[in-house]
């Protein structure tokens, strides 16, 4: 039972709280840590780290570049960075892979006239974050088609094409980690590298296993990105930027504020090297995603717990949260209840018989517009699917959830 005392599973705090005093309503989340409904809940340990860092000043690229150094150690990468999300490590890696270390072209962003300016991306890997990407000035050029879509056709982009689309105008491949990612990172790797081209990776919610943290580096990506308010329990607005030293370097150019004297300017060299540059540029593309002290340390912290606890125990306790949500739903009518053991966290998925009171849209609804409201994944809703994601689950969710479902179909 020590187990049970672990800090995945953080006690549903006292009534009165600060967002009781804003009259905001806290809700009961899950649906996993999503940017909408605000992320991870913060272990103690996370939450009094970045109340501490608020207490003191610091310089930033300092403090950048000590948590660059524990960054390349948990990565395996030459060099790492804070950024404010996985998606502001794609603006800055991106803008990286075009300026490179040239503080005029870092002064133009997001014009790109004159410089490398397209990214290559399998087709199938678009999503809606590759905005952060476009947000360098550049332009996707799409690649393969996935054609299993049809029902007849059995292939997605494969290397050669992705190589086909590289010409003198190629500033980076862009890749989304997922494990059924195609072609394999490996061999986007050989082509680019035969190109001499960057591989810039999406991993924000490649954790856990924290395996992961060095596999697309050791995989031979020059730059990956992790979310820092998914799995790792960061702060919200955090996550990494880890590879190449050049490329970080170019990355924190365009980052950090820079209203600075370039003769009293003394970066630390292993995330600045004043020596490369012939001059330090402006604030940069990336000057709106700026971190905080609080952000950088909250990071660090929850990096370190993450890498400290033991996966199986992780695991269990998440499982623990869902098996408890499965036994409360026993006898419920017209629904069954299965706990989906096979991806890295277990879910619960509950599936609605045609005679069920509510439709699965429906029953999402009245969650919702319960008090407190509860938020569960919907993203099968249109197979009669709801899911629960025990990620972001206090010690008291798992009963409450039980019980609204089994009111909410029984009443
Ligand atoms: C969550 C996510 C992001 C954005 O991460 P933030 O840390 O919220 O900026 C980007 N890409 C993918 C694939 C994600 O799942």
């Amino acid at each position: 039972m020590i187990q049970a005392q672990d800090s995945t599973e953080p006690e549903t705090p006292a009534m009165s709280s600060i967002y009781d005093r804003l009259g905001v309503r806290v809700i009961v989340n899950a649906k996993g840590p999503a940017t909408r409904l605000s992320g991870a809940i913060l272990p103690d340990e996370v939450a009094q780290a970045m109340a501490e860092a608020a207490q003191a000043c610091v310089e930033i690229a300092e403090l950048q570049a000590t948590a660059g150094a524990i960054i390349a150690e948990a990565t395996g990468a030459e060099a790492g960075y804070v950024t404010s999300g996985a998606a502001a490590g794609l603006l800055l890696g991106t803008a990286a892979c075009v300026t490179r270390l040239d503080p005029g072209k870092m002064n133009r962003l997001p014009d790109t006239g004159g410089m490398k300016a397209e990214v290559v991306m399998v087709r199938s890997q678009r999503n809606f974050y590759d905005h952060a990407v476009r947000a360098a000035g550049v332009r996707i050029v799409e690649v393969g088609i996935a054609d299993r879509f049809s029902g007849a056709g059995v292939r997605d982009a494969e290397a050669w094409e992705l190589a086909d689309a590289i010409t003198d105008r190629t500033a980076a491949i862009h890749y989304v980690a997922q494990p059924w990612s195609r072609p394999i990172l490996p061999e986007v790797v050989r082509v680019a590298g035969a190109a001499g081209i960057p591989v810039l990776v999406d991993a924000a919610a490649q954790l856990p296993p924290a395996e992961n943290l060095r596999r697309f580096i050791r995989e031979g990506a020059d730059l990956v990105v992790f979310s820092g308010g998914k799995a790792l329990r960061g702060p919200q607005a955090s996550g990494i930027l880890c590879g190449r030293r050049d490329l970080v370097m170019a990355a924190a150019l365009q980052h950090l504020d820079l209203d600075i004297d370039w003769h009293l300017w003394s970066p630390p060299p292993a995330l600045i090297d004043k020596a490369r540059l012939p001059g330090a540029p402006h604030h940069g593309v990336g000057r709106p995603c700026k971190v905080g002290k609080e952000e950088i340390v909250g990071l660090l912290t929850a990096l370190r717990l993450f890498l400290a606890q033991d996966p199986v125990v992780r695991r269990n306790s998440w499982l623990a949260q869902i098996q408890q949500i499965a036994a409360g739903l026993r006898g419920v009518p017209y629904a069954s209840a299965r706990v989906v053991e096979e991806g890295e966290v277990p879910l619960l998925e509950l599936a609605l018989d045609a005679g069920a009171r509510l439709d699965a849209l429906g029953l999402v609804e009245q969650l919702q517009r319960g008090i407190p409201p509860i938020h569960v994944d919907h993203a099968r809703l249109s197979d009669g699917v709801i899911r629960c994601n025990p990620m972001c689950l206090r010690q008291d969710d798992p009963a409450l959830i039980a019980r609204r479902l089994c009111d909410l179909l029984r009443a």
